[in-house]
Formats: C-alpha cells, sequence, structure tokens
C-alpha cells in the first residue's frame, strides 16, 4: 500500500513515451508559450527528450506519471503541496463540500465555509479583514489596489529579483527574469512603480504609497534578507506613511518554519498576501490586512468595486480549512526537519540559502542536476534569475527516509 512516503521507482526512459506522446498532443493545441519543449536528443538510451513528464497521480511526496513511474516531489507542486499532495483530510473536505455546495456568488452571496476561513485567517495571521482571490497574482492585485485606498498615493516601492505574478498589476511590481517577462508588456505597466535593492540598503520611502516585498524572495532564488532589514523597512514605510505589504505566498503556511516568514523578526505588515499552500491544492488566494487598510475601501453600495465570479469559493474554503488543521500539527516540524536538510547539504561542501523547507543549494549547473534528478525521479527545479540555485522546497510532510534517499541521489548527481 502505497502512503506517499516511498522511493523513486523508474521503470522507462524520463520521459517515458507515453508522456512524450502526450506532449506532442499538448504541444499542437496549446500555446507554445506555455510548456516548454525541449530538443530531442540521442544517447545511449536511444532518442530522449528534456520535455516534461505528464503526471497521473499523486500523493503525499509521491508523484506518479503516465508511463508508471513514481517520483518524489521536491518542488511540492510549485509549493502547493504543504501538507502532501491529494492529503486525505483535505480530500475528504473537498469531496463533502462538493457534495453540498460546488458554487456561491462571489460578493452576492456567501456561504459559512468562507465566514468561518476568514475567521481562522484572522486568528492566525493577527490581522482583522481579506479579500479572497483565486490566484497569488489575484491576492497581489487585491493588496496593491488596498495600498492605493489606504495611503491615498500611487506610487509602489518593489525590488530586485521579486516575483508576484504576471498578472499586469503583479507584473508591474515583479522584477524577476524582467526582459523575458517584461518586456512586450513594458508600455502597458504604468510608471509608478520604483524600485530598490532587497536587501540591500533601505530605500528613501518618502511620497511611497505602497512597498511590496517577499520576506523571503521565492522564484528570484531563495533568498534571504540580512536579519533585521525586513524590520527596518517597515519602520520606514510607518515613518513614510507607505502602506507595507508582504508577499508571502510562497512562504506563508509553514514553509519557512514559522506560520508565516515575517514572524522571524516579529513585524507586522499592513496586509498579507497569501496563496499556493493555502488549500493543499485548491486555486485560492488571499490578501489580508488591518482593520485600517480593509476599511479604507469603504462599504460596498450595492455593486463590489473588487470582485470575482469563483471568490470565496466554497471547495477551495473547505479545503483550506482542513489544510489549515493538517498543518497545525505539521507546522512545528519543519524547523527541525529544514535544519538537518540543510546541515546534511552544507557537510557535503554545498552553500545553501533559505530557511525551513525552503531551501536553495547554490550549484554551478542547476539545470544539468535538475535533469540528472528527474532521471533518478526526484523532481526539483532551478530557482533564481541565473537558475543558480536548485530549490529544494518539498511537502513539509516529507519523509525523512525519503530525503535521505534523496541525499544519495544528489551525491551522485554533483559528484
Ligand atoms: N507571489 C509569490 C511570492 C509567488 O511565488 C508567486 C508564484 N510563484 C506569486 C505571487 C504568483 O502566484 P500565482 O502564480 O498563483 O498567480
Amino acid at each position: 500500500m502505497s502512503d506517499g512516503t516511498e522511493h523513486p521507482r523508474v521503470v522507462t526512459a524520463v520521459p517515458g513515451p507515453i508522456s512524450c506522446s502526450w506532449v506532442d498532443r499538448l504541444a499542437e493545441r496549446e500555446c507554445p508559450a506555455i510548456t516548454a519543449r525541449r530538443a530531442r536528443r540521442a544517447s545511449a538510451l536511444g532518442t530522449q527528450t528534456d520535455d516534461p513528464i505528464v503526471w497521473d497521480r499523486a500523493l503525499g511526496a509521491n508523484v506518479w506519471d503516465v508511463d508508471g513511474n513514481r517520483f518524489v516531489d521536491l518542488t511540492a507542486g510549485f509549493g502547493v503541496a504543504s501538507v502532501g499532495h491529494r492529503n486525505p483530510a483535505v480530500v475528504a473536505a473537498a469531496a463533502a463540500q462538493l457534495n453540498r455546495l460546488t458554487h456561491v456568488m462571489g460578493d452576492a452571496f456567501p456561504d459559512t465555509n468562507r465566514i468561518v476561513l476568514l475567521e481562522r485567517l484572522a486568528e492566525l495571521t493577527g490581522l482583522d479583514r481579506a479579500i479572497l482571490g483565486s490566484s497569488g497574482s489575484d491576492g497581489v492585485e487585491a493588496a496593491l489596489k488596498t495600498g492605493r485606498m489606504l495611503s491615498g498615493r500611487s506610487s509602489v516601492m518593489a525590488f530586485s529579483g521579486g516575483y508576484h505574478g504576471l498578472s499586469y498589476g503583479a507584473l508591474s511590481v515583479s522584477a524577476y527574469n524582467r526582459s523575458a517577462f517584461r518586456r512586450p508588456f513594458e508600455q502597458q505597466l504604468g510608471s509608478h512603480v520604483q524600485w530598490a535593492e532587497f536587501g540591500g540598503e533601505v530605500p528613501d520611502l518618502s511620497g511611497i504609497g505602497t512597498v511590496i516585498v517577499e520576506p523571503v524572495q521565492g522564484r528570484g532564488g531563495i533568498r534571504v534578507p540580512p536579519a533585521g532589514w525586513l524590520g527596518a523597512l517597515a519602520d520606514k514605510a510607518r515613518s513614510a506613511g507607505a502602506v507595507l505589504v508582504f508577499d508571502e505566498v510562497y512562504t506563508g503556511f509553514g514553509r519557512t518554519g514559522d506560520w508565516f516568514a515575517y514572524q522571524d523578526e516579529a513585524v507586522r505588515p499592513d496586509v498579507l498576501v497569501l496563496g499556493k499552500g493555502m488549500a493543499g491544492g485548491f486555486p485560492i488566494s488571499v490578501a489580508i490586512g488591518t482593520a485600517e487598510a480593509m476599511d479604507a475601501w469603504g462599504a460596498s453600495e450595492g455593486q463590489a468595486i473588487h470582485t470575482q465570479t469563483f471568490l470565496g469559493h466554497p471547495v477551495g474554503c473547505a479545503m483550506a480549512l482542513a489544510c489549515i488543521r493538517e498543518l497545525e500539527t505539521v507546522v512545528p516540524s519543519v524547523t527541525p526537519t529544514g535544519e538537518w536538510l540543510r546541515a546534511q547539504l552544507v557537510a557535503r561542501g554545498h552553500r545553501v540559502r533559505g530557511r525551513g523547507l525552503m531551501l536553495g543549494v547554490e550549484l554551478p549547473d542547476t539545470l544539468a542536476a535538475s535533469r540528472a534528478l528527474l532521471q533518478r525521479g526526484y523532481i526539483a527545479l532551478p530557482s533564481g534569475e541565473q537558475a543558480e540555485v536548485l530549490a529544494v522546497t518539498p511537502p513539509l510532510t516529507i519523509a525523512r527516509t525519503q530525503l535521505e534517499a534523496f541525499l544519495q541521489a544528489f551525491d551522485e548527481v554533483v559528484a
């Protein structure tokens, strides 16, 4: 009986023939900008490609592809599967909700799951009121609008290497992979954003309306700012009257060992953005803020000025509540597991960034390492503007035995 704590079992070339045929079909019908196809190359195993494997099912830290290969997922599916893929409690909550009410009407009619979730989020964060969304980018949009509402100013300060999503508002404050992501759209991104060095000298914030920052940068390469930097930024924001937004879409819900990464420095944002691991696999996010920040919107006069069709989706809210209940027992294990893993990697002579189970191992060729690991049944992706680290952000529930076996494979790959 598999329980999601198994080691890899690779029975075909990776990607296998069935994955390849599905990816061929995908390439016919999906915009070519979405799924990367890579050159086919001849190898001792025959013709191989670096095309993706096509996922079939997953449980815990294990993923199976359509060729029947079993992998260990060190990405937690972009950080989403914090309590493990297909976590039984989360699935049970989803199934029960699907059989009761599968859709509710955004700003027009709520259901009770939304209300209980908002109360639980307030308890966890110490913040007061929230706007739910469907993606991390949605949460960022709501936070940026809240900053505008509260400060009355349009200018925003954002940071080098920051990644907040690719919808227009979020992209306007994202510097990660600037040239590729922004260039075609630059003229449509506005001129309201100023830039400062992440972790560098705390910038002058006079005249700034909103400051948006990741307490630990995710896609920018698992970058932790110097101790005290977030606090100094918060102080300056406060004295300049700028609204402070922490984007914890990646770091939130236990990823760095605390429920939220900013708690490590005991600073509090005006608005906190959460997503990814919030519901263990349902696309749901939140921008939660102080009463002062959220009340700056004023009351709806009948037509909400910020809403969406799927706002407060009942299945997402039910899954988030179940996921948070699971996290209550999981979060305390993150720091010990993360510290152990870091120590193992450091003992091997690697430089390791990050905190908790959000680690980045600096390697000269992360793409080659990622490819070689996939061949051995480990899913891990490069991260950073120069792909300078291999990101290790597994399900927070990953078994120690799985990490031990990963370290062995890692030794072979980087030897
Ligand atoms: N903020 C951060 C810090 C993120 O890491 C991401 C996604 N990687 C986003 C925002 C955007 O989230 P989404 O892709 O769900 O829109």
